[in-house]
């Protein structure tokens, strides 16, 4: 694992706005955001649908420009972090391809990056490990679960060894049940690999279970609402759903969401 810089905030967002043009019109998506993140946490980004959480995500990963503010990822302007991999991104669906391979798939960012070919089992085997899933290097995706699509995206994400893992509402689509599983995977990957996390979803026990804070964020033009810390105790697990204040936490942020 690449160390990021520790005597800085992994990511500084200091007042930044984004506007969309289309036919015409000028749509505000984000208002003024001030966000600083350390390195090791496990943020959460709430809000409502169309608020630009996955806007935010997408300037933080240099897919997107602001129209105004500063963005520093690892104390570098956005697109340096890209260009130096300082982060991996997750989406909602796995997209992979469903002809290659599981091991071709996670070794696609190494060839993108130029790693020298000697190295690239061994990263992508690690990885795999990491999720998991290190018995299904040679088997096609759509032989696997949906979950093991998810682990094969996020060992995909970390193969380069990321300080910085983006996912937006990487798990919306699954069930219950594969879902608190991931979750738990989760924070044990971030255990092992000490990445930070930002972490896009719709799910207020979701992002209490996994997260270090949980940002709220307003209808859009997304600005932010109120940043919650969450002190719950390290290692989270299945008990952890059980407690006070777990719950406790879960009914401040839903109100929080709908003042
Ligand atoms: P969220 O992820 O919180 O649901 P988004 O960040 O996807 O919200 O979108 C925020 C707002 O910006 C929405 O109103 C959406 O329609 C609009 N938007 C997002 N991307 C574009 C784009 N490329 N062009 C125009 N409008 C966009
Ligand atoms: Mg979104």
């Amino acid at each position: 694992m690449r160390l990021s810089k520790t005597d800085q905030p992994i990511i500084e967002i200091q007042d930044v706005s984004k506007y969309f043009e289309s036919n015409q019109k000028k749509l505000q998506a984000l208002d003024q955001i001030d966000l600083s993140v350390e390195a090791g946490e496990f943020l959460s980004l709430i809000g409502p649908s169309g608020c630009g959480k996955s806007t935010l995500i997408r300037i933080m990963g240099d897919l997107l420009k602001p129209s105004s503010g500063i963005v520093r990822i690892n104390g570098k302007i956005a697109k340096q972090a890209r260009l130096d991999r300082d982060y991996g991104i997750v989406f909602q669906t796995p997209t992979l391809f469903d002809w290659w391979k599981v091991a071709r798939n996670v070794e696609l960012p190494l060839k993108v990056m130029g790693y020298p070919k000697a190295e690239w089992m061994d990263l992508v085997r690690d990885k795999l490990k990491l999720v998991g899933l290190q018995d299904f290097e040679n088997v096609y995706p759509w032989q696997l679960s949906s979950g093991m699509q998810h682990r094969v995206a996020i060992a995909r994400a970390l193969v380069t060894q990321p300080c910085i893992l983006f996912m937006d509402e990487p798990f919306g689509a699954l069930d219950e049940i594969t879902r608190e599983q991931l979750n738990l995977e989760l924070l044990n990957i971030q255990y092992e690999t000490n990445v930070s996390v930002i972490f896009v979803t719709h799910s207020v026990p979701e992002a209490v279970f996994l997260s270090t804070r949980v940002v709220v964020l307003s209808d859009r033009p997304g600005t932010i609402k109120n940043i919650i810390p969450v002190d719950l105790p390290h290692p989270r697990t299945d008990k952890t759903r059980e407690s006070p204040p777990f719950f406790d936490l879960v009914t401040e942020i839903r109100a929080v969401l709908k003042a």
